[in-house]
């Protein structure tokens, strides 16, 4: 039947994109799915086409089976593509499809329906001869009746878990009943399945995963392993492949048994097989996961086989073209899994607008993203920014690649885990490889401590400097000649309140000689003279010596600064949030007495209102030039204009008295 010529895609960011970059290769049209929210997307322009789904809610969106193919027949798509997550592993999905004669690239309902469930993969396996990890099935009270002849420590673990989720161990009998309620409640409410069972607790093991690809035709291949121990609340953050520190020989039999288990259901597309391995190098069937994993780029960076292409190609019919002999791995692979969140606040998911983005470039590194410049990243999903992946001829060399790929990979607007990342490779036991599933948490601390001491090495004025630098230039572009000119008129002395990581401070700026800023703070003064700034690359040369940084503004006279591979965030407290200022002197924030003073020194281009105008909470009142950049000075609350004392074109100084409000209910 060939290559199919148009596909669905059902799913969105980094993968979506992800898919639709082979099946352009293969001439392939794609058609996009996303929500009105995410139709600007990235993966929704670079699609041949894309529909939207309405609604709010999961259900209502991309779990939407019935709306999804409907889409996918109206589009002319002869095949759907899951990516991971959503619907990749929902069996009545594949069912609806192939009701539909739509081809859903992924196994039959049937082969997702005995993997997804735990406790029937389990059994399967086991009848094949591969080592499961000893179980107890059960209700809850059959499983309680057993716990004084359980070997503890145990997992309590959902037979339908997936992502992490629905997973509690239990060191002794007298916590067993709890565990078993908990897990079975939060087994309900995630994965709609409350069957739980107790899993023998392997203690620090490696989880190692082999991935698999079959065909229609019984054939089966498996493409070596990948090592996914660096983990935290079960859910992984660092792969590589190949496993080096597992002796080949395991190595060996695990993949063999990968095939057996493969083989022995006669799988269909590309699935993965995970495993624990302990110190002893004994090891278990985990789980399988029948979809294209999130980590499935080492493999392909180090195997030269597109994963996406042999699924398509699988679906379409095709016999495998390739033979297990003729498979090699060269070199090594890393992945780093970069989100936005906070490693320091528990990973406290932190999304938001990336206001600069920029990818670290080298034929050794791949990155797969949703976004390629500023971009969104939604509060609605997992906030994975995208995925960093490195290869090289072996894991040191991969170690060095990967650490100069973080820090030339340029992310501001929000909080993420570059630092951290960084931070965690360069731990000792990680570079050694002497690690399990326990690493990251066993050396928590350590590793987020190091994490602050790098940035705390640096002298936090530097980066503070480029900040303000970039704060007071608004030209963006300036040159060695004409700085001074470009940064105009402004001498006048100006303390600028700023918050950084440590703490907040107040700077002032003594003026410029000709040479460069003053900058006070504190007992320590410094000069900053800009040598060259052009967008968002910025050299300055401070007390003599020349330093370079990447510096953007966002909103609200928040900044970042990225220097020497550390990333800095300030944030100006004389401006608030929405781009406008209004200050006065000697109030709170929110108490606002209705005095508009001037936040600093500048000339009056524009008085919008006059004395007893109505305003609204955000009007403009009037605008003020400062440094080359207009600043609106907004109304506070909602009121009306009791006095003008500010003139167009008056020259003015900080803190002058501009505008008097008073609230509205308060005019008489
Ligand atoms: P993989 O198994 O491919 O390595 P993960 O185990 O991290 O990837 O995640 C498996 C799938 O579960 C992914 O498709 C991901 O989108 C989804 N997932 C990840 N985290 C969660 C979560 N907290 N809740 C539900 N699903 C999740
Ligand atoms: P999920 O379906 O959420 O991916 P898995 O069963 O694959 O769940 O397990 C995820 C992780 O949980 C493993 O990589 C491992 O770190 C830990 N884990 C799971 N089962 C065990 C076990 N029996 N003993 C020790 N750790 C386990
Ligand atoms: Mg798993």
């Amino acid at each position: 039947m060939g290559l199919f010529k148009k596909i669905l895609i059902a799913n969105r960011g980094e993968i979506a994109i992800r898919i639709q970059k082979t099946a352009r290769r293969l001439g392939i049209h794609t058609v996009a799915i996303c929500t009105p929210e995410d139709a600007d997307d990235m993966y929704v322009r670079m699609a041949d086409e894309s529909w939207q789904l309405k609604g709010k809610s999961l259900a209502d969106t991309y779990l939407n089976i019935t709306r999804i193919i409907d889409l996918a027949i109206r589009s002319g798509a002869e095949a759907v593509h899951p990516g991971y997550g959503f619907l990749s592993e929902n069996p009545e999905f594949a069912d609806a499809c192939e009701k539909h004669h739509m081809v859903f690239i992924g196994p039959p309902g049937e082969m997702i329906r005995l993997m997804g469930n735990k406790i029937t993969s389990g059994k399967f396996v086991e009848s094949l001869g591969v080592p499961v990890p000893e179980t107890i099935t059960g209700n809850k009270s059959e499983i309680l009746s057993r716990r004084h002849s359980i070997d503890f420590p145990v997992l309590v673990k959902a037979a339908g878990g997936g992502g992490g989720k629905g997973m509690r161990i239990v060191e002794s009998a007298e916590h067993l009943e709890t565990a078993l309620l908990s897990t079975a409640r939060e087994a309900k409410a995630y994965f709609d399945n409350e069957e739980i069972y107790l899993e023998k607790y392997i203690e620090k093991p490696r989880h190692i995963e082999v991935q698999i690809l079959g065909d229609h035709y019984g054939n089966v291949i498996h493409l070596f392993e990948r090592e996914c121990s660096v983990q935290r609340r079960y859910q992984k953050i660092i792969e590589e492949t190949p496993a080096v520190k597992v002796p080949e020989k395991i190595r060996e039999r695990i993949r063999h048994d990968a095939v057996t288990i493969a083989g022995g259901m006669q799988y269909r597309n590309a699935g993965t097989i995970e495993f624990l391995v302990d110190g002893n190098w004994d090891y278990y069937f985990l789980e399988m996961n029948t979809r294209l994993q999130v980590e499935h780029p080492v493999t392909e960076m180090t195997t030269g086989i597109d994963l996406v292409e042999q699924q398509i190609r699988i679906a379409s019919g095709e016999k495998l073209g390739i033979s297990q002999e003729n498979i090699r791995q060269t070199g090594h692979a890393m992945e780093c899994r970069l989100y936005a969140e906070d490693p320091a606040r528990d990973f406290l998911p932190s999304p938001g607008r990336i206001t600069l983005y920029r990818e670290p470039v080298s034929e050794k590194i791949r990155m797969d993203s949703g976004i390629s410049g500023p971009g969104n990243i939604s509060p609605r999903f997992d906030p994975l920014i995208g995925k960093l992946v490195v290869r090289g001829v072996d894991r040191k060399e991969v170690l060095e690649q990967m650490s100069s790929a973080l820090s030339s990979c340029i992310i501001h607007g929000v909080t993420h885990n570059i630092p951290f990342l960084q931070s965690l490779i360069r731990h000792p036991l990680f570079k050694s490889n002497d690690i399990s599933t326990h690493f990251y948490e066993e050396n928590k601390k350590e590793i987020l401590e190091n994490m602050k001491h790098e940035q705390e090495k640096l002298d936090p004025l530097l980066p503070l400097s480029f900040f303000l630098v970039h704060q007071l230039n608004t030209s963006r572009q300036i040159r060695p000649v004409n700085v001074w000119q470009e940064i105009g008129f402004w001498r006048l002395m100006m303390e600028i309140p700023v918050k950084s990581q440590s703490g907040e401070m107040i700077v002032s700026i003594l003026g410029n000689d000709n040479q460069g800023f003053k900058l006070e703070m504190g007992a320590r003064e410094l000069t900053a003279g800009i040598i060259s700034a052009v967008d968002n690359d910025m050299t300055l040369e401070i007390n003599g010596k020349t330093l370079r940084a990447v510096v953007s503004s966002g909103n609200g006279g928040k900044g970042w600064v990225s220097f020497e591979g550390q990333l800095f965030e300030f944030s100006r407290l004389d401006v608030l949030p929405g781009e406008y200022i209004f200050t006065e002197t000697g109030s709170g924030e929110n108490s606002h007495s209705g005095k508009i003073f001037s936040p600093m020194p500048g000339k009056i281009v524009d008085i919008r209102i006059s004395r007893n105008a109505t305003v609204s909470k955000g009007d403009i009142l009037l605008v003020v030039e400062a440094m080359k950049m207009e600043n609106s000075l907004v109304a506070p609350f909602d009121g009306q204009v009791s006095a003008v004392h500010a003139r167009m074109g008056q020259l003015i100084g900080n803190r002058e008295l501009l505008m008097e409000l008073v609230p509205s209910g308060k005019e008489n």
